[in-house]
């Protein structure tokens, strides 16, 4: 249970979607402490931290904003580090956006793959929720509950034959993200390009980085999993969480919700910290020690 970082560096480069700006990420270590740091090397290393505190705008992506410094979409990038397990680390990037690459987090993995996690010697402290908090938006709500480990449950509903209703539920580590999410991509509708980019949105947008869902399927499939709509909301739903600042110990359960639901359900979570402790984790291993004992005793009839 010690913090981390990553052990060498490594870097992508790429077109945001909604700027449509070049940019290139370069992943560093961190030291201790440092948590997860955005670092704008355009603007003389200027550093945003993944914090609830910093979120600006959450219409079709998220994006942090300090000083009046801005970064977009960086929900992709933070959901792979989040999940990863990964600390410290400093995310320099020279545009205004993070690039969107193929619309999932599976080359943000890649990345991290290549950089490998490195252990520090200071112990891992988590955020740990102790009372439920819920917000809503008419039939949209998210919810965050008391747990011993980090889960997540999300539910979409979207009135189209590929979509329907889908639902993901799972421990979050960086297995099951890597297997069950990494790869999902974002997506979007046809019917909603041409609104979108008359907002001066998605300039960066291509049948590369987006499902795009026509009337009654898609144009650019085939798709990565029959749910990857899904997925892929569970994928932003991490992401969003990520500016919790701390790994989570907690449960989320998000029902229609979108990035405006997600960042409003952390920013109050920070702002009461009645509602949830930091620990190092420490309780948790000791229930766990106590639970294992506890089966190890119990008579082999006790079982099932
Ligand atoms: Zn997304």
């Amino acid at each position: 249970m010690f913090q981390t970082t990553i052990a060498r560096e490594s870097s992508v480069e790429g077109v945001g979607l909604h700027t449509g700006v070049c940019g290139r990420v370069r992943l560093v270590p961190a030291p201790a402490e440092t948590g997860i740091v955005f670092r704008r090397v355009d603007l003389e290393n200027f550093p945003i931290e993944a914090q609830g505190h910093n979120v600006a705008r959450v219409s079709y992506a998220t994006s942090l904003m300090k000083q009046g410094v801005l970064l977009s979409t960086t929900e992709h990038l933070l959901a792979a580090i989040y999940s990863c397990g990964i600390d410290n680390i400093y995310i320099d990037i020279d545009s205004i956006e993070v690039p969107i690459l193929d619309g999932s987090a599976e080359p943000f993995m890649q990345m991290l793959e290549h950089s490998g996690i490195r252990r520090l010697r200071r112990k891992r402290r988590y955020l740990k929720v102790l009372r439920p908090l819920q917000v809503s938006e008419g039939d949209r709500r998210i919810g965050i509950y008391p747990a011993d480990e980090f889960r997540v449950r999300c539910y979409v509903d979207f009135p189209h034959p590929l979509v329907g209703q889908q639902e993901v539920e799972m421990l979050v580590s960086p297995d099951t993200f890597r297997h069950l999410l990494a790869r999902a991509r974002t997506f979007c509708f046809e019917r909603d390009i041409e609104p979108l980019r008359a907002m001066g949105l998605i300039r960066g947008g291509s049948l590369d980085n987006a499902i795009v869902l026509t009337q009654d399927g898609v144009m650019n499939g085939p798709l990565r999993f029959p749910d990857e709509f899904g997925r892929h909301k569970a994928l932003d739903l991490i992401g969003d969480l990520a500016l919790a600042g701390l790994p989570l110990l907690a449960r989320v359960e998000a029902h229609k919700a979108g990035h405006s639901l997600h960042t409003q359900l952390v920013s109050r979570l920070l702002a009461d910290p009645s509602l949830w402790t930091v620990t190092t984790g420490e309780a948790r291993r000791t229930q766990t020690d106590a639970y294992l004992t506890a089966l190890s005793q119990a008579p082999a009839s006790a079982a099932d």
